[in-house]
């Protein structure tokens, strides 16, 4: 008996960074034992900042890529692209009906974006947390693993369904954020957040060299001016990932980390070299995973195929029900 239903996307516009797995794909993974899942690379969120689409088929299967190899089970779990089951654009359709304007122009990343970009400010845009709201409610998934930089706009779906069920009757359940122990990775940059569309990032496929040659660029404890000052790990992002990685490869070398770092004894230099080697044999077994599965394109195609299939079997079901309680059927 399973202990309820997962859902979660994320956008094609580019490959799997260690945010997006420390935040999510850890727990994409975990979640498989005692839920049954449901993982969709949302291309059409995808659309909302993409001016070249170009790219997109190709994103659309590196992201399958990254998540085959850290661990998701097509067997076990329903592994999708989200334009493959058009019922989604139906729903959102339907809930932009109950759906307040004032709720969606004060969403903080909207209006980060319009600052952003003033000269892209689409519909869909200001839509983005009702496709979102839909994509979960959809397949009535009771939680949902994202990052924690999600929480807002998982709020909003909370409210979007409270305002649906208020009106129609009890449909969909209110979806819970489900977080890792490390919910947000800051950038490489020092900015607040690791993410693919500000280059700040290190990805989960990329060679070992370039692993290293990113960590290198880390901001780090900006007290810390010469290597001769002692160091403050726990307010630098680099001890953070040692946390995640270093602990469970070189575990021995961990724990000389603080102390080192406190005593100036070792430099930032020579930690973060230690780091990129960590992150690369943490990322070894994926890595070697992701090139097999890479050779093999048409078995992609097949997971991709089957799972649209059996998404779209929940997603009729839950049309039906939203069109009986709209009075549309
Ligand atoms: P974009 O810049 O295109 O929005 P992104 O890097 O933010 O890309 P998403 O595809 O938006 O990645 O996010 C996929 C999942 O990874 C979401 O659940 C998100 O919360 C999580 N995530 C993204 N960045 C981080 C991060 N820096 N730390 C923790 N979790 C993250
Ligand atoms: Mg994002």
């Amino acid at each position: 008996m399973k202990k309820g239903r997962v859902f979660s996307g994320a956008r094609p516009t580019g490959q799997q960074h260690i945010g997006n797995y420390l935040g999510a794909i850890q727990n994409y993974v975990a979640l498989q034992d005692d839920y049954e899942c449901i993982y969709c690379i949302v291309d059409i969120h995808a659309l909302t900042t993409l001016e070249d689409t170009h790219l997109l088929q190709a994103n659309i299967r590196e992201m399958a890529l990254d998540w085959l190899a850290a661990g998701i089970d097509p067997q076990r779990s329903i592994m999708f692209v989200q334009s493959h089951v058009p019922e989604i654009a139906e729903l959102f359709t339907y809930m932009g009906m109950t759906t307040p304007m004032g709720w969606l122009t004060r969403v903080p990343t909207f209006k980060e974006k319009v600052r952003m970009h003033p000269d892209n400010v689409n519909y869909g845009l200001l839509g983005y947390p009702v496709l979102m709201a839909s994509d979960i409610i959809l397949y009535k998934a009771d939680t949902v693993p994202v990052g924690e930089d999600q929480l807002p706009h998982l709020e909003l779906t909370r409210e979007i369904v409270r305002r649906f069920n208020s009106i129609f009757g009890e449909v969909f359940p209110e979806p819970k954020a489900k977080l890792t122990e490390i919910p947000l990775i800051v950038g490489l940059d020092g900015s607040a957040k690791m993410s693919k569309s500000m280059d700040n990032q290190i990805d989960l496929a990329v060679s070992d060299e370039e692993t290293l040659k990113r960590v290198k660029t880390a901001f780090t404890d900006p007290t810390r001016v010469r290597k001769n000052d002692p160091g403050h790990p726990d307010k630098c992002n680099v001890y953070t990932l040692h946390g995640a990685f270093t602990t469970s490869v070189f575990p021995e070398k961990f724990m000389a980390i603080a102390h080192d770092c406190k005593q100036a004894q070792i430099g930032c230099v020579d930690c973060k070299k230690l780091l990129g080697e960590s992150i690369n044999e943490f990322l070894r077994p994926f890595r070697e995973r992701r090139a097999k599965l890479a050779e093999n394109p048409g078995v992609l195609d097949e997971i991709l195929a089957d799972g649209a299939k059996r998404a779209s079997a929940i997603a009729k079901e839950t049309l039906r029900e939203v069109k009986e309680k709209m009075g549309l059927l």
